[in-house]
């Protein structure tokens, strides 16, 4: 494990940004940490730079606590949304800003400096533009130097903010699995800020799900995708419909129909969670839940019908084949295949 955060929380002026918060962060790692705007994410990002300390708890780096050390002494690789590339200098001299800062006693000589960060600019596939400005560059190119920037440290860890937040959705997309290649040859241990479900699932080796300055969920890509363990995950990482249920001696009951569905909850009203595109068709003598078409279309491969249930109370999605008939029909019986029920929120 290469650094731990340990029941942290942080207060600005009295409001908690973050509650409770531990997280283990192994050594070559990647992880995401994703979640909506306001979440808390760069404020633990932050914390973990040691450009805020806690309100309580700890950081660790190894077994040290990092409150010990200074923010030069934590060493880590920093990059941002917005590209803090110093503007006067020019494309080698920003990669080595870093090296160049560093007391006498361990920067390296100008020789090595200007190498090794022409190094980096060519593992960053920019060799020929050492004497641009930042000006003179194109979005991608800037944070693919903020990253060349912040790895000449050789940092114990890469910390990333957002940094494909500010370009269009192409060169996201590209950047994305630029930055997963790059990984896989350095292995850096690095956390990356995304409110962007799919760089999360696409990019990381675990994602940490985040809401309202608390972790929701830390998984795999695989786990917090088809195993959410929060109404909140459910909703914020890929689609998700939702049935308002009642539970009576651990079955569900939606009006005066038993869905046919088991369930470990208190009898009360709770919420049935499934993906859209979950769902088994079934003929309405084994029917779980019952549905008025309401409206369909065509989406790819897929029809998504839009579904009246529990009498006009309530409308749902599903997604089904696009070759079934779904537009003639009055009437759908379905069955979620995976599915979680939990308290009415
Ligand atoms: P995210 O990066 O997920 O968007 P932040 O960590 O920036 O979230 O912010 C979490 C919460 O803490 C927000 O409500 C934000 O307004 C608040 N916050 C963050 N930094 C400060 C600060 N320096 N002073 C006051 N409030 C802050
Ligand atoms: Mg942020």
């Amino acid at each position: 494990m290469d650094v731990r955060v340990s029941g942290v929380r942080k207060e600005f002026d009295r409001f908690p940004a973050l509650h409770d918060v531990s997280l283990e962060i192994n050594s070559g790692e990647l992880i995401a940490l994703l979640g909506p705007s306001g979440s808390g994410k760069t404020t633990l990002l932050r914390l973990i730079a040691g450009l805020e300390s806690p309100t309580e708890g700890k950081v660790f780096f190894g077994d040290e606590d990092a409150s010990l050390k200074s923010v030069q002494e934590r060493n880590v690789g920093f990059v941002f949304q917005h590209y803090a590339l110093f503007r006067h200098m020019t494309v080698i001299d920003n990669v080595g800003f870093g090296l160049k800062v560093r007391p006498n006693s361990s920067r390296p000589s100008s020789e090595e400096i200007r190498r090794r960060s022409s190094e980096l600019l060519d593992f960053v596939q920019l060799s020929g533009l050492e004497k641009r400005y930042p000006a003179q560059l194109s979005g991608g190119q800037r944070q693919r130097v903020a990253l060349a920037r912040a790895m000449a440290i050789e940092p114990r860890i890469l910390l990333l903010d957002e940094p494909f937040g500010a370009l269009d959705a192409k060169v996201r997309k590209e950047l994305r699995r630029w930055l997963r290649e790059i990984h896989d040859k350095t292995k850096h241990t690095t956390v990356f800020v995304t409110h962007d479900q799919d760089e999360a699932l696409e990019l990381a080796d675990r994602v940490v799900v985040m809401s309202q300055g608390r972790i929701e969920q830390i998984g795999t890509p695989d786990e917090v995708y088809d195993k959410p363990n929060s109404p909140f995950v459910y909703s914020f990482i890929g689609e998700s419909s939702k049935i308002d249920v009642r539970v009576e001696n651990g079955e569900l009951w939606l009006a005066d129909r038993r869905l046919g569905l088991k369930s470990d909850l208190p009898d009360g009203d709770a919420s049935l969670y499934f993906r859209p595109h979950d769902v088994a068709l079934v003929s309405d003598s084994d029917a779980c839940i019952m549905g008025t078409v309401v409206a369909s279309r065509r989406v790819g491969a897929t029809r998504r019908v839009e579904l009246e249930i529990g009498g006009a109370s309530e409308r749902i999605e599903i997604g089904i084949s696009a070759d079934h008939p779904a537009k003639e029909m009055s009437g759908i019986a379905f069955r979620p295949q995976h599915w979680r029920v939990f308290p009415k929120s």
